[in-house]
C-alpha cells in the first residue's frame, strides 16, 4: 500500500482496513462491527476504500468484468497491480 492510498489515515484506519474483508463478508463479531461502522462514518478515505472493495466483490461474484464501468476497472487494475507488487 502506498502513502497516497493511506491519505491521512492513522492507526485507527489500519485497524479498520485490516478488518474490512471480514466486515464485507459479514464475519465480524458484533463488537468489531460497531467499531468499524463508527470509523467508516467518520473517515472518508476508509469509506471510499470500503465501497471500492464492495464493488470489486460484486463484480468478481458476477464474474463479468466486461460490464464494469471503465473507471472502476481502471481502479481494479491499479489495485491488483499494487497488491501483486511487494
Ligand atoms: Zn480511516
Amino acid at each position: 500500500m502506498t502513502d497516497d492510498q493511506m491519505g491521512n489515515c492513522g492507526s485507527d484506519c489500519e485497524d479498520a482496513l485490516e478488518r474490512l474483508e471480514a466486515f464485507l463478508d459479514g464475519e465480524l463479531p458484533q463488537d468489531d462491527l460497531g467499531d468499524i461502522e463508527q470509523h467508516l462514518a467518520d473517515c472518508y478515505p476508509c469509506t471510499d476504500r470500503a465501497s471500492f472493495e464492495e464493488q470489486l466483490r460484486a463484480i468478481v461474484r458476477r464474474g463479468c468484468t466486461d460490464q464494469a464501468p471503465p473507471a472502476l476497472l481502471e481502479r481494479i487494475r491499479t489495485h491488483l497491480g499494487d497488491a501483486s507488487v511487494s
